[in-house]
């Protein structure tokens, strides 16, 4: 039992009793929590415009026998154009999503609480968060330890200019072409510019990212990449990702 002060953003809500909201908060104090936000789905609750999904605010948590108690909470910065803007919302639940799934709770990690936090400012910014989101992908494999491996073959290391057949989610990395016949499983195909893009996203800063052009052939040849190796380490399908390429398709100009 216990009472902190700790700064968060809301990855995730979802109703719970009568008038209650169970919030997922990523905090910089404790790494992500659960708290429920008593009264919050009542429309006249001091809470109910501060609960909302990606919200990041100041809170006073309860530390209960079962469940921690938001009692008190303050907006720092609502993030509402991510909730305003169809293709946005989809991008930010996505990156909600996937601090979700991957993060156990309660262990604290300030580098990541930073990230997403400076990656939620850019992508409120950015026209197109194509490319945003592939850096973002990328580094939070990195921050969680799961980088792929793109250096080199990650069965027998040959890393050779031009060795490298293609990238093998299940094995989490490249393969060389000797390897890749004896795979026995499907490669997706990755172009040596790609690969080398894939590389400089890992170091690039979100904001220079956000400036540069979108290629969306790129962006959609690395997503591939990405999305294949990202579910297979969920293990389990991860809701918003469909939601995300459901739209993706649709914003797809037609004949391409
Ligand atoms: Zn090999």
């Amino acid at each position: 039992m216990g009472l902190y002060h700790c700064e968060g953003i809301i990855l995730r809500t979802r109703v719970f009793g009568e008038a209650d909201r169970i919030v997922t908060l990523l905090t910089k104090e404790k790494g992500k929590i659960e708290a429920v936000a008593r009264g919050a789905r009542r429309p006249r609750n001091r809470l109910v415009g501060v609960t909302q999904q990606f919200s990041y605010l100041r809170g006073l948590i309860f530390t209960g026998k079962n469940l921690d108690q938001l009692s008190q909470a303050e907006l720092i910065k609502s993030f509402a154009p991510l909730r305003d803007d169809l293709l946005k919302m989809a991008y930010a639940t996505w990156w909600a999503e996937l601090l979700d799934v991957f993060l156990p709770l309660a262990e604290v990690n300030t580098e990541i609480f930073l990230f997403t936090l400076a990656g939620l400012v850019v992508l409120e910014q950015t026209p197109d968060p194509m490319l945003v989101s592939r850096a973002f992908e990328l580094r939070l494999l990195r921050y969680l330890g799961y980088d792929p491996v793109l250096d080199h073959c990650v069965r027998c290391q040959e890393g050779a200019h031009g060795s490298l057949a293609g990238f093998a989610p299940v094995e989490g990395g490249m393969l060389c072409r000797i390897c890749a016949t004896s795979a026995g499983e499907k490669l997706i195909p990755l172009r040596p510019s790609a690969l080398a893009e894939l590389r400089a996203l890992y170091a690039a800063d979100l904001r220079a990212v956000a400036r540069r052009p979108v290629d969306p052939t790129l962006g959609n040849e690395l997503g591939r990449l990405l999305f294949a190796f990202i579910q297979w380490r969920a293990e389990k399908p991860l809701k918003s990702l469909a939601f995300l390429q459901s739209l993706l398709v649709w914003q797809e100009p037609s004949g391409s």
